[in-house]
């Protein structure tokens, strides 16, 4: 299997994984994509329902990454990766919450993360030179990647971000690791913390001494593992025989973008919802044709307040730039705060089940969708994220407070270190060029 670019038309400069994964952005500038899909076989399909999902996972993976990896390696980091349970959990009727937050952080992105440091650490083993992983974050990326990087052999994860600008939570999931992991905190915003990033990958001295990656979004090995819950979902509900439809909670359209891979192979999604909040321009693009990209406003779903979502050049190379085609396929709709904070209370009200702020706006989604369409459907919203993450908002909509599951508070225990620095690409480069990881006190 080879990767290409998403703007590379003519499919001209083909990589291999290694390269795709290491490099993240296409030197075009574009994003990479699996230059051939094939399709899940009828007969892989019926016997779907009953395999477990790391099993699921590496059928899924295989079909993206073709001989770029061994059959044995792939389904040894499958078994890695999906240690947790992704439970469908029916909250009404036919309305199913799919939670994505049994992994170590929490959150959805663990998925990739976890999945990206098993496939670097496989290349580092080959490999005379030190990875190094930077990443930019303005909280909870950054936790995922230093979950799932903690502890790979070979390779040196290094976090940045914005001193005083992340929650006392996230904060503590960024700088308790130790070992491989250490957490920069700058004295700055995100935007400097990811223009710092962009520097160092740019850095041509510091590429001569160290091979330097980062575990942004659009990192296709970030990507593809997410298309594994899709599939795992269907799996699980094709026995209803009632066309599914699922609703993604969107900001840069990652998790939409793998779930349209995880149809493209052939497990049969009906339909997907984008659910934003008013950051909706891609809702506005499926109802006009019209992508204007324009800065982000914050709101209580903040993981996904994106203006220009990176991966929406993914979803029109998948569409072949037609509008129509994409619109068939997703619907898109948006909701403020004040329906996003409605919802959560009401569904715990109406269901006793409590949502996040993100799975309450991709449950919106979902039953707007319902309501204007009258057809008989399996729904399923995706839950990216535990409550207890975001305790301010759900306890203001529920109107008292929340049990914060062990895993979560287990972060409060531990010891913090992080390493202060100046807002100058100097400094921040001067650290990275010391080898050994920093460790808590
Ligand atoms: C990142 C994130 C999202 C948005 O996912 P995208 O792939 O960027 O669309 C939604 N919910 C939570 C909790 C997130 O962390």
């Amino acid at each position: 299997m080879k990767f290409i670019s998403t703007r590379d038309i003519n499919q001209l400069n083909p990589v291999n994984l290694r390269e795709a994964v290491i490099k993240g952005l296409a030197d075009d500038g574009g994003l990479f994509m699996p230059s051939a899909i094939s399709l899940i076989s009828k007969d892989e399909l019926e016997k779907m329902p009953s395999m477990p999902l790391p099993e699921i996972a590496s059928l899924v993976l295989g079909r993206f990454l073709g001989e770029a990896i061994e059959k044995k390696q792939l389904e040894n980091i499958c078994n890695e990766v999906f240690n947790f349970p992704v439970p469908l959990v029916e909250i009404e009727k036919n309305v199913f919450s799919l939670e994505l937050f049994h992994g170590p952080t929490l959150a959805f992105k663990d998925v990739g993360a976890r999945f990206m440091s098993r496939l670097m650490g496989s290349f580092s083993l080959d490999n005379s030179k030190e990875i190094k992983v930077v990443v930019a974050t303005s909280g909870d990326t950054g936790s995922a990647v230093a979950a799932g990087f903690h502890g790979v052999k070979g390779i040196e994860v290094f976090i940045l971000f914005p001193k005083g600008k992340v929650s006392r939570m996230q904060e503590k999931q960024l700088t308790t690791w130790g070992g491989n992991i250490t957490a920069i905190e700058v004295e700055g915003v995100f935007d400097n913390c990811q223009k710092h990033v962009k520097s160092l990958l740019a850095d041509e001295k510091l590429k001569e001494s160290t091979l330097l990656t980062s575990a942004n979004s659009i990192n296709i090995a970030r990507l593809l593992p997410q298309a594994v819950y899709y599939a795992y979902a269907w799996s699980r509900l094709q026995h209803s025989g009632k066309p599914i439809v699922i609703s993604v909670p969107s900001g840069n359209f990652g998790n939409l973008t793998a779930g349209l891979l995880a149809q493209k192979i052939g497990i049969p999604i009906h339909h997907f919802i984008a659910s934003t909040n008013i950051n909706d321009v891609v809702p506005s693009y499926l109802n006009d044709g019209k992508f204007l990209p324009r800065p982000s406003e914050q709101t209580v779903s903040n993981a996904m307040d994106v203006g220009n979502p990176s991966n929406f050049e993914r979803m029109l190379h998948l569409f072949h730039n037609d509008h129509q085609s994409m619109k068939q396929s997703i619907t898109g709709y948006h909701f403020n705060d004040t329906e996003t904070k409605n919802a959560i209370r009401d569904i715990a009200e109406n269901t006793g089940y409590v949502v996040d702020p993100h799975g309450a706006v991709g449950y919106l989604g979902l039953k707007q969708f319902i309501l204007n369409n009258h057809f008989e459907m399996t729904g399923v919203f995706l839950e990216t994220a535990h409550p207890a993450k975001f305790p301010e908002t759900v306890e203001e909509s529920l109107g008292k407070e929340i049990l914060v599951p062990e895993r979560l508070s287990a972060f409060e225990e531990k010891a913090s270190f992080s390493i202060p620095c100046a807002n100058d690409y100097e400094a921040v480069k001067d650290i990275l060029m010391r080898t050994k990881a920093a460790s808590p006190r």
